[in-house]
């Protein structure tokens, strides 16, 4: 699962108390499924035969094994009617599949009787025909059909006495009589109906509008984490893996998607215009991967160009998406099957399904979803098109793209044992997503993003005392949906980088692949992994571990400890030895006793005069072995007084490094005065802007020694890497002295770095610009654009009255894709209501350009007009025209941008809080970013006392 750019904040606690144990909370496991044979009939705009709308009749046949004698089988269930009553029959090894060819007969006497015919697959039939012939025969169909007395005669079959649903537990607990006999498989039959809803989990409705505007109606499934029991009744949990074969029915002139391909249509026999889709039966999956969709037939790709296949053994590579954005998928689908063939040989294990398929959903609440076979998407984060989605968005798509199909080793064929190890899924899937769109994309400088994308964002996270540990507990659902943060899937991302900087990559991989294919599908714990990489280890002799260490006692220190460690440095330039000196950094430099085992990389000055690279220089030399401090002795020759030392080379650790004052002038003046020969690589530059103004913001070194590291921006930086890692310090600088009067000297400061690069740089796109030239543009502009920079503004106001000219703008727009939000946004900060109704009927408009929907509600809250952004938020609330549930996100995370948005922001939740949780409150993920959105603007004494 891809969370959105602007990850929640780790502080939120949403948990609800709840009065059931966190054991009760778990399925018990004297029974677990083998096998589902699911049946869903859908109906959207066409009503069901009770003449009703977004219903759906579901008949699930669960086989499962009992492992301990028992009367009671527990399974999920939530916001799910069960019709009839529940039958339970005892099933023979090698059980046909069920079918029943029309749910909605819930007359349950007959049902199991006279509507079950038996089907079977081809494969089925040609490897076990003599046993079905057998089980045929001998198959009790209903518990209130006698068992032949010939066969089994020792066996009572049993039946279901009764059940109760507890909703707190989210489950149905099924009672029976006589128990279940350990040893023995049995087929249980539910049939019930669901609502298809307009929330964005379980099985839900999504719209969008064709080409005459008519809306037309989709349904598509989010069952991470636990969302699957919405849809229908199961064993709700990732380790309770199962078989899955799936049929849709739908109006003919419509299509269904899972994650298997389709292995027959068939009409349904008294349904004129209805036919059932059966699809192959799946690998053994956890419940929270299966997905399926039901759209319009124009959501079919027509033409083979989404089609690809990279070599004849290749699977099937396709991409769905509404019929006038299908051309927009063409950059996704091109990298997409380089990426799945690149993990493929990458982890020695090619991808274990028949087909990769990945959908366009119009409503998601996430970035996308890594369904095992069938991917789904936000629109705007696969779709680019090169009219209206910018470079950014083409960044993003790659990031994503590479993310999901990373998860079908690393979650899919491979899963977590519970949501406490979500970070083994999201850590590697994270970590990963640089590796595949590396290859992909090798100009991007996507290995050095990773810190600015990643690394410090996390760290940023890290540091507050609210954190948590990688490694986390959690029972509830509401708890399990807290651990999709910034800490799971960066900081896990960070660790994974460490160690493969640690163990080297080659022990990384193999360690990888031994891993995988261990625990194919199956689930595993985070000591496993541990353990694959020692036995690796013990193989290939190369790893920079210490012989007394393990794998687990180091990374133990890290996933189950909060925080990270900051390291000082403190050097004696007489006899050119250093103390190593280890300690928790929190923001509010509060002490703390915790101690890592920390990889200890470093160069020197005089060690890059020998010409020796410096990113050869990242494996560790030294570790600090939980221990608080450490002496490196010749580390410089005697009086090296003119040559710095650099620690933690290219931020391979997830760690911060302090130096004495003499060290970060010689480091300053390094950024500042080297030749360019002699030049920091970029990401160095970054790690240290970023580790200067952060321990300043601690109070633990002085902003004069920080903002001198910042001196060489003006006159030499051009790399979007360190310029991204400073924005995100201006961003918290502007924050805390916009309403101070130190506000103007802040404003001086900015403009004086800023200018020099703008004139380098320019405002428009060149032919033979770089790609992270062309991310850093919009950055730059922007800032001078907030600091009032009049040639920015001149530019960006004459750029948008030449957009309100042209005939149609909603066709014709002058401005450049990668300069839009900036252009926008200055026009409508300056301008007015005739500005502001511009860019929302050009939001109500770009039905057909997600991207660009997402830029112009973003350039709605640029607005310093109270009123305008009060109706904004009246607009997102009440989903008018254009507004979609999902948007409130980005609404909510512009809002505290400026002064008068977050305060209307915070008055308009204190106001309206009943409104907004009923709105919003259901869904953790929303609300989490709207209450973020709604109060980290603000920033005075008084703000904290409202
Ligand atoms: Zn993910």
């Amino acid at each position: 699962n891809e969370t959105s750019a602007e990850i929640l904040s780790t502080t939120a606690t949403t948990s609800v108390a709840t009065s059931t144990s966190a054991d009760e909370l778990l399925l018990p496991t004297d029974v677990t499924p083998l096998h589902y044979r699911l049946q869903l009939e859908p109906y959207l705009e066409d009503k069901d035969p009770y003449g009703e709308n977004f219903t759906y009749y579901g008949h699930v046949s669960i086989r499962i094994q009992c492992h301990n004698a028992t009367n009671k089988v527990s399974l999920h269930l939530k916001n799910l009617q069960i019709i009839g009553r529940i039958n339970i029959s005892l099933c023979f090894p090698r059980a046909t599949v069920l079918t029943t060819p029309n749910l909605i007969n819930n007359d349950t006497t007959k049902t199991t009787t006279d509507s079950i015919t038996t089907i079977t697959t081809g494969r089925r039939n040609k490897r076990n025909a003599a046993a079905r012939r057998r089980h045929r025969r001998n198959h009790p169909t209903s518990s209130t059909t006698p068992v032949p007395k010939t066969t089994v005669a020792a066996v009572t079959p049993p039946h279901v006495t009764g059940h109760v649903q507890e909703d707190k537990k989210e489950m149905d607990i099924i009672s029976l009589e006589p128990a279940l006999e350990a040893g023995r498989t049995y087929v249980l039959d539910i049939k019930f109906k669901g609502l298809l809803k307009g929330s964005l989990y379980g099985f839900y409705r999504s719209s969008y509008r064709d080409k005459n505007g008519t809306k037309i109606w989709m349904a598509s499934t989010q069952f991470e984490a636990t969302h699957a029991r919405k849809a229908f009744p199961c064993f709700d949990e990732p380790a309770m893996k199962a078989e899955f074969e799936i049929s849709i029915s739908r109006r003919d002139d419509m299509v269904t998607l899972s994650n298997m391909p389709i292995r027959a249509t068939e009409p349904i026999g008294d349904q004129l215009g209805r036919v059932w889709d059966h699809y192959e039966v799946s690998p053994k999956m956890s419940p929270y991967l299966v997905a399926f969709i039901v759209a319009h037939s124009d959501f079919m790709p027509t033409n083979n160009t989404m089609v690809t296949y990279l070599n004849k053994t290749s699977p099937e590579f396709r991409i769905y998406a509404r019929q006038q954005l299908l051309a927009t998928a063409e950059y996704a689908s091109s990298i997409g099957p380089r990426v799945l063939e690149f993990y493929g040989d990458y982890f020695g294990i090619p991808y274990p399904m028949p087909n990769l398929h990945m959908a366009a959903i119009p409503d998601f609440a996430a970035g996308a979803m890594e369904n095992w076979g069938l991917l789904t998407y936000r629109e705007a984060t696969v779709l680019y098109d090169p009219k209206s989605s910018s470079m950014s968005d083409k960044d993003n798509v790659v990031i994503v793209v590479a993310h999901e199909i990373a998860h079908q080793w690393f979650g899919n064929l491979v899963t977590m044992k519970w949501w406490s190890d979500l970070w083994l899924n999201e850590g590697f899937a994270t970590y990963m997503q640089y590796v595949g769109s590396n290859h992909v994309e090798p100009t991007w400088a996507m290995q050095d993003k990773f810190l600015v994308y990643e690394q410090q964002p996390a760290m940023a996270l890290d540091c507050l005392k609210s954190t948590h540990p990688v490694y986390t507990r959690v029972d509830n659902p509401s708890q399990i949906s807290e651990v999709f943060d910034s800490i799971s899937y960066s900081k896990g991302a960070s660790l994974i980088r460490m160690l493969n900087n640690s163990l080297t990559e080659d022990v990384l991989r193999k360690g990888l692949t031994r891993y995988l294919n261990k625990w194919k599908y199956n689930n595993a714990e985070e000591k496993d992994l541990w353990e694959a990489l020692m036995e690796q280890i013990r193989e290939t002799p190369g790893s920079y571990l210490p012989t007394n260490l393990t794998v687990k006692q180091v990374m133990d220190s890290w996933t189950l400890q909060n925080g990270y460690p900051v390291l000082t440095v403190t050097r004696n330039y007489d006899d050119g030895s250093a103390t190593v000196a280890q300690a928790r950094f929190v923001l509010d430099n509060s002490s703390s006793d915790t101690f890592w085992y920390i990889p200890v990389s470093y160069t020197t000055q005089e060690e890059r005069k020998d010409a020796t690279h410096i990113s050869r220089k990242t494996f560790p030399r030294i570790w600090l072995k939980q221990e608080p401090a450490i002496t490196i002795f010749n580390l410089t020759k005697p009086k090296s007084f003119k040559q710095w030392v650099l620690f933690n080379v290219q931020a391979t650790g997830y760690y911060r490094v302090n130096y004495d004052s003499r060290n970060w002038e010689l480091l300053a003046d390094h950024l500042l005065n080297s030749s360019p020969q002699d030049e920091l690589p970029a990401i160095t530059r970054a790690q240290l802007l970023d580790d200067a103004l952060y321990l300043a913001r601690a109070g633990i070194l002085g902003y004069d020694v920080a903002l001198d590291m910042t001196r060489y921006l003006a006159k030499r930086e051009m790399d979007y890497v360190p310029w991204k890692a400073f924005h995100e310090h201006l961003r918290y600088l502007d924050l805390m002295l916009r309403q101070t009067t130190a506000y103007g000297d802040f404003q001086k400061y900015v403009l004086s770095i800023l200018t020099a690069v703008k004139s380098k740089l320019g405002f428009v796109h060149a032919t033979n610009e770089t790609q992270p030239e062309t991310l850093l543009r919009p950055y730059i502009l922007s800032w001078l654009s907030k600091m009032d920079d009049p040639d920015v503004i001149n530019w960006a106001k004459d750029l948008f009255r030449q957009w309100t000219n042209s005939p149609d703008p909603d066709i014709d727009n002058p401005i450049g894709v990668d300069v839009r939000q900036e252009v926008y946004c200055t026009a409508v900060r300056t301008g007015g209501t005739e500005e502001w109704d511009f860019i929302l009927e050009r939001f109500q408009a770009a039905v057909h350009k997600p991207s660009e929907s997402d830029v112009l509600l973003a350039s709605l809250v640029c607005t310093h007009h109270e009123w305008l952004l009060l109706t904004l938020l009246k607009k997102c609330m009440e989903g008018s025209r254009g507004f979609r549930l999902q948007d409130a996100v980005i609404v909510w995370n512009e809002m505290r941008t400026s002064v008068v948005s977050s305060r209307v922001a915070f008055n308009f939740i204190r106001s309206k809080w009943e409104a907004v949780y009923d709105k919003y409150g259901k869904d953790e993920f929303l609300i989490g970013h709207i209450l973020h959105g709604a109060v980290s603007g603000l920033t005075t004494e008084i703000d904290f006392k409202d």
